[in-house]
């Protein structure tokens, strides 16, 4: 759908409190769908709890086509996108990022390859981790305005990672047939933004140092 059908506003109040209410009724349901934990060792998924702390990663994903996953928690499951060709640190690049299925908060720490002919079959490394807290100038609760930030499509982040630092935004540009959302990742200007490529720069894993072909090795 073009952009220009978010732009009325009382269709965006109504629509939002279904969406809420979806999510509540079974949280990570389209993730548990799409896998048989039979089979793959990704982590299935428990209750979480809420914290004030929020926690972010990006997986460096070696699937049919090699992306980055970006997620980013938010009322007990981590967001998730999709980035083709991972975040950067320089302002004037704007990375498309696909918004995937919700992932639950111990997918974090996954590490490893998913079998092939599972979803996402291919090789997973912990490419960035650290928290992350709203990033936006509105007062409030911060958590209340992730929330709203993420409802309308804008939503404004300041990440403490190991390797990204500093103020992001993920602006959602459009949504296609599939019902899955298209987002713009951006650096903002501030102290962190850089012309450095940082996906050229780090190359092993975050949690292990080791690299990908490493990963595929050894599991
Ligand atoms: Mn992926």
């Amino acid at each position: 759908m073009p952009a220009k059908k978010r732009a009325s506003p009382a269709k965006k109040r109504t629509a939002a409190p279904a969406k809420r209410r979806t999510a509540a009724a079974a949280p990570l349901a389209e993730y548990k769908r799409k896998r048989d934990f039979s089979i793959t060792r990704e982590p299935e998924g428990s209750p979480a709890a809420r914290r004030s702390k929020l926690r972010y990663v990006i997986q460096k994903h070696a699937a049919t086509r090699l992306h980055y996953d970006l997620r980013l928690e938010l009322d007990g499951v981590m967001k998730s996108w999709a980035v083709p060709k991972g975040p950067s640190t320089d302002p004037s690049l704007k990375r498309l990022a696909i918004e995937v299925e919700d992932h639950p908060i111990e997918y974090n720490a996954f590490e490893g390859t998913i079998p092939a002919g599972q979803y996402g079959g291919g090789t997973v490394m912990v490419w960035d981790r650290g928290t992350y807290t709203y990033g936006g100038l509105e007062a409030g609760d911060p958590v209340d305005r992730l929330r709203a930030g993420y409802e309308k499509g804008d939503f404004k982040f300041f990440l403490q990672g190991e390797r990204l630092r500093g103020s992001w935004v993920l602006v959602r540009t459009r949504r296609q047939e599939s019902g899955k959302a298209q987002w713009l990742l951006i650096k903002h200007r501030d102290e962190y933004a850089d012309e450095r490529d940082v996906t050229e720069e780090y190359v092993t894993s975050v949690t292990t140092d080791r690299s990908f072909e490493e990963i595929a090795e050894t599991g």
